[in-house]
């Protein structure tokens, strides 16, 4: 393993570096290469460079190279896959997965294209929208799904005709390096920057007077911080930002049927996920049925290291966030009821077991905050009015969900529910082809999907009197 930083088209060491730790077992897996103000110059110098050229490219053959890029990404999919549970901790069958929905992005991207729509045209005048690039994008990415957060911004930055700084998170930057050699060897110079950096360098690209966008995905106190830092330049922004998932379960539901995939609505990547369930409000029909079915399934899950086969459950990604997980977990102790899990096994990495609680209700920090760790509170609800309030009373809006075997029910409950996705009967249920739009304190705008392409493009429109 010799991870290399990709400024205009080089692999090339960092100006320091920074000790990977396998959250698995805080040994270090390697030091990554961490690029300091120059070479982040460089970088933005070279993507400036690469973009008229890149954009003059046409959308075919951008889609040519992506497909290209992706072809050689499935290749080397079981050395990416393992790469990101080492760094992440998460099972190797999640990392699977994560590779796979890189390969549908870059195939849902590549079949794009932004034709110009023609509005008039008749005998005096043509008038036609173009889409086009808006430059240089800055896409920074945090730690807990580093391709997939990366790939649905690089695969609609480049078809857009944008030049791309890729910045994955400092813990995780192993597998967006690996990408970052691939694409050397495919992408024209330029076209594709990768920097790891120690927690430094996003403030830099963000402020640059050289990047025309900035693609963020992390937690909404940072996407604040990025928000005001773009505004001197009125820089484009989407920002992808925390969740604090409600999901409701109505009192006409089989508790045994649904309980496994609550489990995985909630546990999915050990609850590191910005929209799995973080607050479930269950009929109290149905309470007590569902938390025995929930914990039940629960029992069979093993933790541990995530390169082994049998492991359900990996570590919390790193030790700052295992210690705000512990404190969650501490505060669940003592104001509520751990139904199953609670403990902090004795052992080497970030383990948290998966937990339920009981006994809280809204006002409690782990109802009101995103525990962003293997972490459930159960509120029982009469009143599905009520049941729904309390859903809206987040300031966030990532995502939610509606259970009940009615499903034109759900669906109008569903239409209640202040979220830019509403899931029915399933939760966390994303693809690089869905749109996966936010709403209040969640983030700005949109990312996957078509609407996730024209985020990376500007209207251009061509008014044409013919008799000029
Ligand atoms: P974070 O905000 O701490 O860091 C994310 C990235 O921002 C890192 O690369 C970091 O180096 C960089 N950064 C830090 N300060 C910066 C600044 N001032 N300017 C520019 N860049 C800066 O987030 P995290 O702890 O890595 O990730 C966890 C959070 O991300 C959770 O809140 C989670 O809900 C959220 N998240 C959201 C989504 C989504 O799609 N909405 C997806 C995954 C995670």
């Amino acid at each position: 393993m010799n991870p290399k930083l990709l400024i205009n088209g080089e692999l090339v060491a960092g100006a320091g570096q920074r000790d990977i730790i396998n959250p698995a077992t805080e040994k270090v897996i390697t030091a990554s290469p961490v690029a300091d103000g120059r070479q982040l110059e460089t970088a933005v110098a070279a993507a400036r460079a690469a973009q008229p050229s890149w954009a003059l490219l046409g959308m075919a053959e951008r889609g040519e190279l992506l497909q290209r890029f992706a072809a050689a990404v499935a290749e080397q999919g079981d050395e990416i896959a393992r790469l990101l549970t080492l760094e992440v901790g998460r099972p190797i069958a999640l990392s699977h997965f994560e590779v796979q929905l890189v390969l549908k992005g870059c195939a849902f991207y590549s079949a794009q294209r932004l034709d110009p729509e023609v509005l008039v045209d008749d005998d005096n005048t043509t008038v036609a929208v173009h889409r086009v690039p808006l430059g240089v994008v800055a896409a920074i990415l945090p730690w807990n799904a580093p391709l997939y957060l990366a790939i649905n911004k690089l695969a609609p930055a480049l078809m857009a005709g944008n030049t791309l700084i890729l910045k994955p998170a400092p813990t995780t930057p192993l597998a967006t390096l690996k990408l970052g050699e691939i694409a050397s060897g495919i992408f024209p110079p330029g076209v594709i920057n990768i920097l790891a950096d120690d927690n430094d360098l996003g403030p830099a690209l963000v402020r640059h007077p050289d990047i025309d966008k900035i693609a963020f995905t992390g937690s909404s106190a940072t996407g604040k911080k990025i928000l005001a830092a773009a505004a001197p330049d009125l820089k484009r922004v989407t920002l992808e930002l925390s969740g604090n998932d409600a999901a409701i379960v109505l009192g006409d539901v089989n508790v045994e049927a649904i309980a496994p995939a609550l489990v995985f609505g909630a546990f999915f990547n050990s609850g590191q996920i910005c929209a799995v369930i973080k607050r479930l409000y269950v009929h109290e029909s149905v309470h007590d049925g569902l938390c025995a079915a929930m914990a039940a399934a629960l029992a069979q899950a093993v933790s541990g290291d995530g390169l082994d086969p049998d492991t359900h459950y990996g570590p919390i990604q790193n030790s700052e966030q295992y210690e705000k997980v512990k404190d969650f977990l501490e505060e669940a102790r003592v104001t509520g009821r751990i139904l199953c899990g609670g403990k902090v096994p004795d052992r080497p990495g970030y383990f948290v077991e998966p937990t339920l609680v009981t006994g809280l209700t809204d006002g409690h920090r782990l109802v009101d905050e995103e525990p962003f760790g293997p972490i459930l509170p159960i509120i029982r609800f009469r009143d599905i009015d009520d049941a729904v309030n309390r859903a809206n009373r987040s300031p966030y809006g990532l995502g939610a969900s509606v259970w009940s075997s009615d499903r034109a029910l759900a669906e109008r409950i569903g239409q209640r529910l202040e979220a830019g996705t509403v899931w029915i009967n399933q939760h966390c249920a994303i693809d690089p082809g869905i749109p996966f739009p936010t709403s209040k304190q969640s983030g700005i705008g949109v990312e996957a999907g078509r609407a996730g392409l024209l985020e990376y493009t500007n209207l251009k429109v061509f008014n044409i009197n013919k008799h000029g």
